[in-house]
């Protein structure tokens, strides 16, 4: 068993907004979207929240992407 006692989920990225390599808490959320209307299904996504801890400039991309 993995015992991740650091609730803190810290990356060094680079941030688009300082232009800098900073310090982001990176965490995963998942939303739901409504890709096609007759389908009337909604599809969840994973997406990767990561958030500067320098500005708090935060960038969400979808996790899977083919
Ligand atoms: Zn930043």
């Amino acid at each position: 068993m993995a015992t991740t006692d650091d609730s803190f989920n810290g990356m060094t990225e680079h941030c688009d907004h300082c232009d800098l390599e900073t310090l982001h808490e990176v965490s995963v959320q998942i939303r739901t979207e409504s890709m096609k209307e007759e389908n009337s299904q909604f599809s969840r996504e994973p997406y990767r929240v990561s958030e500067c801890q320098q500005c708090g400039h935060r960038t969400s991309q979808r996790m899977n992407n083919a």
